[in-house]
């Protein structure tokens, strides 16, 4: 190598060069095919949310009329499916929700509405709108700090992130145990923990979670579970733009604890 003629050694150089510049080309054309496919996404997680949700209005709407007689009475046997057909209903709107809720995040359009609220009136909506999906027997268990924590925040878009961890720790409490929120607060900073004793998370899986679509479904227990992989997603990026974080420490066959943190208001 020393002994090479500079002509040579411009030779190889300018063969490394040529290589150096094909790797750049293809990184190139795989970064476009990248963002093809994401804007894909975006694009059609706005479309169907949108298509989606004017029929979802008119089947609500109908069903409503249906429970309050406005077509006549209703034979009981009919009647006794009002509560599954909502509850349904219910959840393929919160998909949806959670669909548009993803576009506006990928097109920077998420606005918060923020106002100076009691952190545990909002922790105590959160866990109201998830007490139906509880086991019998089994408790959704509040321990809050006695003082009042004041936070400045878009209240439904916490109350969604709160109950979206709260749905996913009942949801993965295989064995119907109980879970617990705990309010605190310190330096600052607010923190609601939402603890569950269920069937926790493996290490090699924590780096999906938060992705957008990120779903774990090794354990055959919760392998048909619903969902779109999009919850704590947003809830993470809603966490972020309010100036807190969600955090997560779990064990597999243990349990998981998810923390929001939120900064008090000033
Ligand atoms: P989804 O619930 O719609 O699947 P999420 O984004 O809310 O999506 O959660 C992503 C994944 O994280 C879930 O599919 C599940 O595997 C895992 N996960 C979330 N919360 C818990 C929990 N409390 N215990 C065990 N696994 C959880």
């Amino acid at each position: 190598m020393l002994g090479d003629a500079p002509a040579e050694r411009i030779a190889r150089l300018e063969q490394r060069v040529r290589e150096l510049e094909d790797e750049l080309d293809q990184a190139r054309a795989r970064l476009l095919r990248l963002t093809e496919v994401s804007e894909a996404k975006s694009q059609f997680l706005n479309m169907a949310s949108h298509e989606l949700r004017g029929p979802l209005t008119v089947l609500t709407g109908h069903l409503s009329l249906l429970e309050d007689g406005a077509f006549g009475e209703v034979p009981e046997r009919f009647a006794g499916t009002f509560p599954a057909m909502n509850a349904r209903l219910a959840e393929m709107e919160s998909f949806i929700n959670a669909m548009l809720e993803a576009s506006r995040l990928d097109d920077d359009r998420l606005h918060l509405l923020r106002s100076t609220v009691e952190l545990r009136s909002i922790v105590e909506e959160a866990m109201q709108r998830n007490e139906l999906f509880l086991s019998p027997g089994q408790h959704l268990v509040l321990d809050a700090s006695p003082v009042p924590l004041l936070v400045d925040v878009d209240r439904e878009r916490v109350v969604l992130t709160l109950s979206n961890l709260i749905n996913n720790a009942i949801k993965h409490s295989v064995r119907h145990t109980d879970v617990r929120v705990e309010i605190t607060a310190g330096d600052g900073v607010a923190s609601v923990s939402v603890v569950d004793q269920g069937i926790g998370i493996a290490a090699e899986h924590l780096p999906i979670l938060f992705t957008r679509f990120g779903r774990v479904r090794s354990d055959p227990a919760v392998a048909r579970l619903s969902g779109t992989g999009l919850g704590l997603y947003l809830a993470r990026e809603f966490a972020r733009a309010h100036g807190g974080d969600i955090t997560v420490v779990t064990a597999e066959g243990e349990g998981s604890t998810f923390t929001l943190t939120l900064p008090l208001a000033a």
